[in-house]
């Protein structure tokens, strides 16, 4: 299979390439050449697959033969560890809690596929691969921990001092091994900064085989397209129009759920749901897009102006507005709605939503209320709400249990480096401390 560059149809690459490089030469983003339509039988059969045997089919179907069968099916069943279950919430309205994984977010799909792929690239050459990470949270975690321990790999993740939560720190400070954590006296800004400035260096680019694990990497985006066939299966029985509802940021979820769609997926409808960072709800309003600086809010993982994935969702309707809108509908929620959501599906329901999937629920709500059509609606909970303890707690004023897999976290010694933001201490650092 080949992938192409958003900014130009004719700059196609293997799928190596596509996820050594991450970001196009172009700056474009990476597309599959072809969306292959999976065969009817395959959706005939579907709910008698396991959750790992229906990726591999999936996965086979966007990426072909750049990786050999028995690879790819070691690296899709590394990945699917763990469950997605599909929870009934109220009649007709489900949630797909994708937080079942070591980290507890659903990044932790995109983030042990990318590992495993590029784990098996490393394979192919001496020289070993350091992915370099700037986060604000989730995406370290989810990244250190698909790449713990993965042969040929090297981790650096830069995160800001004081700025991410104890729980979501531990999760990237404590492991050790292939993955080191760099705690930078500055903001996410300034570790993104410091990020980018490394690919432009010659020093280190000539030193080191660099690459980035951000959401903008295809290889976090297809396993993002396996959840939605396993929640289909799950609700198969179920007839009515299916609609999924996912809680957005920089809209690599949705992106997973549209490739989906295009293999052949019946979806009656996506909904894009963000927080005040709505951008996206906007121009499915009004046709214009204008991204602007992000505002925060209590789903903070969602708290971002310039979603980079959007220029995927126009590739994929080949730009053309009214497409798009027929297939999306987009809402926006404020903070205040996403708190009383959470605390009324809680009492009503006895159901605990993070601030995140609160927001994908009140998407459909939303969107059922004004349509009224007789619908099977999904969101997604994109997050475990333990992870966002402070906030759930407040919101609900009362205490809430830690899992034991986070709680293992929060008892391991946390082990960082600390740094300025200051580039010429940080490309020291790489030279001479990796
Ligand atoms: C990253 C994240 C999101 C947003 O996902 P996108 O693919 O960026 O739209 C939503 N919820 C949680 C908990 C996240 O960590």
């Amino acid at each position: 299979m080949k992938f192409y560059s958003t900014n130009n149809r004719d700059l196609q690459v293997d799928l190596r390439t596509a996820v050594t490089q991450g970001l196009a030469p172009d700056n474009g983003l990476y597309m599959p050449a072809q969306i292959p339509v999976l065969p009817e039988e395959f959706f005939q059969t579907i709910d008698q697959l396991s959750f790992q045997e229906m990726a591999f089919l999936v996965a086979q179907n966007l990426i072909g033969d750049d990786i050999p069968g028995l690879e790819l099916k070691r690296i899709v069943e590394h990945t699917i560890q763990f469950d997605a279950p599909v929870v009934k919430i109220e009649q007709d309205l489900y949630a797909l809690e994708l937080f079942h994984g070591p980290t507890m977010a659903f990044k932790d799909f995109g983030a042990r596929f990318m590992s495993q792929l590029l784990g098996y690239f490393a394979q192919q050459q001496d020289q070993e691969i350091v992915i370099l990470v700037a986060t604000s949270g989730d995406t370290g975690s989810a990244v250190a921990n698909g790449f713990l321990g993965v042969k040929g790999t090297r981790v650096v993740v830069l995160y800001p001092s004081g700025k991410v939560s104890e729980i979501q720190e531990k999760q990237f400070t404590t492991l050790d091994h292939n993955i080191t954590a760099l705690e930078v006296d500055g903001t996410f800004d300034d570790c993104q900064r410091l990020v980018k400035e490394a690919f432009l260096d010659k020093d280190l680019r000539s030193k080191f085989f660099l690459t980035s694990a951000n959401s903008i990497n295809i290889a976090r985006l297809i396993p993002q397209s396996f959840y939605y066939f396993y929640a289909y299966a799950q609700l198969k029985s179920q007839k009515k129009p299916l609609v999924f509802s996912i809680p957005s940021g920089n809209f690599g979820n949705l992106t997973g759920g549209l490739l989906a769609w295009r293999m052949g997926l019946p979806v009656h409808k996506f909904i894009a749901a963000t927080n005040s960072n709505d951008v996206v709800p906007q121009y499915l309003e009004s046709g214009l897009f204008s991204p602007r600086p992000s505002r925060q809010t209590i789903s903070n993982a969602m708290d971002v102006g310039n979603p980079s994935n959007f220029v995927r969702i126009l590739d994929l309707f080949d730009g053309n507005y009214a497409a798009l809108s027929r297939e999306i509908s987009g809402y926006a929620f404020t903070d205040e709605q996403t708190g009383n959501a959470m605390r009324q599906v809680y009492a009503k329901d006895k159901y605990l939503m993070d601030p995140h999937g609160a927001i994908g629920y009140l998407g459909l709500k939303e969107y059922v209320s004004e349509r009224n059509e007789q619908v099977t609606g999904v969101f997604l909970e994109t997050a475990h709400p333990a992870k966002f303890k402070d906030v759930v707690e407040e919101t609900l004023h009362s205490a809430i249990e830690i899992p034991s897999a986070l709680e293992k976290f929060l008892l391991l010694e946390k082990k960082t480096i600390k740094t300025t933001a200051e580039f010429s201490v940080f490309k020291d650092f790489l030279l001479k401390g990796l």
